[in-house]
């Protein structure tokens, strides 16, 4: 089998991919991405649909920034994906909330709201009473809830969709059912092994979520991604309940209402009664008419997760031209990743700015 050759490759075709794929292939290069197929393990089908920026980042100022400026770029994003492709990813950017069900977890959020930087986060408290103005549906344990303005929400498999659309349409290859197995680099190009066959690339990035694991030592890189499980309830569609997404409660625009989403170790994609009856329970509390909703469909899937769980983007020292990126907000970042990480990438450098997401964070000191 002759190899066929590219400018760069993409491994993954999930939203981290998809997202860094088409911000190349708006680029003159040729571009492939390769992907596991339909029956891979992938994030991005089991969003949730946030764009999140409330409580990012309190730890870590440059994912702080990171995640704010991606925020800022998402309508720019979301109406290059409508002109090039005729899909709306329903973005809606008014704001988002986190409510409190007990006076406890209000005075928690409000002391973690404390410790964002007030002035560029823009995250503020609001009481009950200012809060049941936005959601008159509020259940009595309702005690308040944070706000944030950069916070909204998208459909998520349209934007999958949408991002492999636009990339076919730029001119873009996607190779279904290539997994990678091997990736190796010689003379200055890289080939990268699948099944059906070798693939040459001038550039390589591995966005290959959990698959990055394995991939990114053969190019010197380093993925210390784990998977954390996260369950959703999809209701039927309801008469407007809620306008503004909260952070486990959102209504889509044809009118479901999603439940979720759990945080378990865990590397199964089974749905689990027992964290299903808690998500409904909590979103019963809060409001208590969808105590009435019918249930259409729960799902579960895994996030990718490193040690901190803060985004890695590493350029190979070892092989230049090789990049890794991989993170747990692929939703939230996806103008970051197509409107800035990408022409970095073409270009060949990464900025400074995205210098503290090397994974030599991660690196300890040997014991002496
Ligand atoms: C339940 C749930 C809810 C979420 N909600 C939100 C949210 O509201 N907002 C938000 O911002 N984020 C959310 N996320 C996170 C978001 O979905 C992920 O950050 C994002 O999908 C990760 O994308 P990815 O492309 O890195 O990984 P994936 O989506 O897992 O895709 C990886 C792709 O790589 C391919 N692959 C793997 N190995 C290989 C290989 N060797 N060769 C070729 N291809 C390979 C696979 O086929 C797969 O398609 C949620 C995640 C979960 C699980």
């Amino acid at each position: 089998m002759t190899a066929r050759s590219y400018d760069v490759v993409v491994v993954g075709g999930g939203l981290v991919g998809a997202a860094i794929a088409y911000g190349l292939g708006a680029g003159s290069k040729r571009v492939a991405m390769l992907d596991e197929g339909d029956r891979a393990l992938r994030a991005a089908s089991g969003n949730f649909g946030l764009i999140w920026v409330q409580g990012k980042g309190i730890d870590f100022p440059a994912y702080a920034a990171w995640t704010r400026g991606s925020a800022r770029r998402w309508p720019e994003l979301a109406m290059r994906l409508r002109a090039e492709t005729g899909i709306d990813v329903a973005l809606e950017q008014r704001g988002g909330l986190h409510l409190c069900l007990s006076e406890r977890e209000l005075n928690a959020r409000s002391a973690l709201v404390a410790r964002c930087d007030a002035e560029s986060n823009r995250v503020e408290m609001m009481d009950r009473a200012a809060l049941a103005t936005l959601l008159p549906g509020i259940g009595p344990d309702v005690a308040g809830a944070s706000y944030c303005a950069a916070d909204g929400h998208v459909n998520p498999l349209k934007l999958l969709c949408a991002l492999h659309a636009a990339f076919t349409a730029c001119g873009g290859s996607i190779l279904r059912d290539r997994s990678v197995r091997r990736v190796t680099r010689e003379r200055g190009s890289f080939t990268l092994t699948t099944a059906a066959g070798a693939i040459d690339a001038g550039r390589v990035v591995l966005a290959a979520g959990l698959g990055n694991a394995a991939l990114a030592p053969q190019l010197g890189l380093s993925a210390p991604v784990r998977s954390q499980r996260g369950q959703i309830i999809a209701l039927e569609r309801l008469p407007a309940l809620l306008p503004l997404p909260v952070e486990t409660l959102r209504q889509t625009d044809a009118g479901t209402v999603l439940a979720g989403d759990s945080q378990e170790d865990c590397a199964s994609t089974d749905t689990s009664t027992g964290v299903l009856a808690a998500i409904a329970a909590r979103a019963v509390r809060a409001f208590p008419r969808l105590a009435a909703a019918r249930v259409v469909r729960c799902w579960a899937a895994l996030r990718v997760l490193t040690p901190d769980r803060y985004p890695i983007y590493q350029q190979s020292e070892t092989a230049p031209g090789a990049f890794l990126a991989t993170c747990h907000s692929g939703l939230t970042l996806a103008a970051a990743h197509a409107l800035d990480l990408a022409p970095q990438i073409a270009a060949g450098t990464l900025a400074t700015a995205l210098l503290p997401f090397s994974a030599h964070r991660f690196d300890v000191a040997a014991p002496s």
